[in-house]
């Protein structure tokens, strides 16, 4: 199997069709799922020193196509991991509060505070993908939106937050094979919404408005990874991989214990 670019670089026209969302880079699930487990136990390690030492944060975006494993990316990558310093956010359709404000207002209050890995199950990346599909606002709206994002993760990295965003590329042969498995087994079918079939129907436009994204929204300061993803093991070696490569890149470090504390035992 040839290689395939995972990180694109800025500035690279993407084009979808040349991504294989079964690509998997030669490794066998089992390999996959040692390699897995060790990434795993250096993320807990790594995030044990992001909370102590507190100066820094990590956000993670995960974006797909319904069915694409958002859900199960959260569950499988991110299992042992401490939960008092991660913060799950997902992102609905916006209330009406939320639609009183700029786009940005509702995500700004959940990134990640020092100290904290903040995960976006979907995101502000919605207001150029399922908004620009449908037209819920004009474009001269949206075309504008890949600006205020580019500035916003900016301002972001900015102030100590590194991020990474993982766009999950399924093909459309495999999520129609995941939403029948919603249909069918009994423990999925909450899962699954009627709402999911007009947005399959829509495949085309989505992958458009995908293309656009990673295309305008790739930066160093907050680079896109397109993830095969359809076969899971592979999609959580890679997103496992590319969060602990970050992590060790982030100069984490225990505090230092203040100086004074030679000496003192606790009393009786
Ligand atoms: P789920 O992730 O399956 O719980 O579905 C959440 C739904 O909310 C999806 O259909 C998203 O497209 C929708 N959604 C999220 N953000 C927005 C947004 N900014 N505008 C409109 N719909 C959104
Ligand atoms: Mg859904």
């Amino acid at each position: 199997m040839s290689k395939q670019v995972i990180m694109p670089k800025p500035g690279t026209k993407i084009d979808l069709s040349t991504f294989d969302p079964d690509f998997n880079d030669d490794y066998h699930k089992s390999g996959a799922r040692e390699a897995l487990k060790s990434l795993q136990k250096r993320m807990r390690e790594l995030q044990a020193m992001l909370y102590a030492q507190g100066t820094q944060s990590l956000l993670i975006v995960l974006q797909a196509m319904d069915a694409g494993g958002k859900d199960g990316t959260i569950r499988r990558v991110f299992e042992g991991v401490n939960p008092q310093g991660v913060r799950v956010t997902s992102f609905k359709k916006p209330t009406e509060e939320e639609l009183a404000h700029d786009f940005l207002w509702r995500v700004h209050q959940h990134t990640p505070r020092k100290g904290f890995i903040g995960i976006f199950n979907r995101s502000h990346y919605e207001d150029v993908l399922v908004v620009r599909v449908n037209e819920l606002v004009p474009q001269s709206v949206w075309e504008k939106r890949y600006d205020h994002i580019n500035h916003f993760e900016k301002l972001l990295a900015d102030s100590g937050t590194r991020i990474l965003k993982f766009f999950l590329h399924i093909s459309k042969e495999e999520q129609k094979e995941r939403l029948q498995e919603r249909l069918d087994i009994p423990e999925k079918r909450w899962k699954f919404s009627l709402g999911d079939l007009p947005v399959r129907q829509k495949w085309d436009a989505y992958m458009h408005a995908y293309e656009d994204v990673l295309t305008r929204c790739n930066t160093e300061y907050a680079p896109w990874y397109i993830v095969p993803a359809n076969k899971k093991w592979f999609r959580n070696l890679i997103i496992a991989r590319a969060i602990v490569e970050t992590l060790e890149d982030m100069n984490l470090a225990y505090p230092e214990p203040e100086a004074d504390l030679e000496g003192v035992v606790i009393p009786d």
